[in-house]
């Protein structure tokens, strides 16, 4: 794991602080088997939740959705060398402290919307790039009739959704985006209406 949150507490402003502390130095990685760095595939997804209208949760879950990428230091081909990095899972576990559940449950969710999405919609999967392909095998593929039921069972599945259609379209080379600075904005509102609920 990179040595961000380990030694605990602290309050949202220094978790913001260490988020954007983390693409700073991560952030040029590549984001798995696609054509753009880590930090543009966040900024295109938060940027897509953006111009839909999402509000401050939203585009912050959207912008951090892969977050846990950067807080473990396997490399960004890992899927292909048959590795599952459960980064859905960091990132909920390191944001949860922080945010609250209108963040972090989508991003909890936005791989099993992956599996969600294959199972009910047929054409889904041929949308899918390679990378994502190779990563759906290793997360256990489509999703079962049982567990189809149980995703749509939780009050967040729809937000998950949302986020994985924003996910599935930010790998577009050199595509312009609002910087990160501009998204630091909807992190502070995220933050205090989770501190308000
Ligand atoms: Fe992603």
């Amino acid at each position: 794991m990179t040595d961000v949150g380990s030694t605990l507490p602290k309050d949202s402003d220094w978790a913001i602080e260490r988020i954007l502390e983390l693409f700073e130095k991560r952030g040029e990685e590549r984001y798995g088997g696609e054509d753009v760095s880590q930090t543009q595939h966040a900024l295109q997804s938060g940027w897509a939740a953006e111009k839909e209208g999402a509000d401050a949760e939203l585009i912050s879950a959207a912008l951090l959705h892969d977050l846990g990428h950067l807080l473990h230091n396997l490399p960004d081909d890992c899927a292909d060398m048959g590795v599952d990095d459960k980064h859905e899972d960091l990132a909920y576990r390191w944001l949860t402290r922080y945010f609250g559940p209108r963040v972090t449950e989508p991003i909890r969710l936005h791989v099993e919307a992956k599996r969600y999405l294959c199972a009910v919609q047929p054409r889904y999967q041929s949308t899918l790039s390679e990378a994502s392909l190779t990563s759906l095998r290793l997360q256990g593929g489509p999703f079962t009739p049982a567990e189809v039921e149980e995703f749509q069972a939780n009050p967040h599945h729809t937000e998950a959704i949302r986020l994985r259609g924003w996910d599935d379209e930010a790998k577009i080379k050199d595509l312009v985006t609002p910087d990160l600075f501009h998204f630091k904005n909807y992190l502070i509102q995220a933050a205090g209406s989770a501190s308000r609920s």
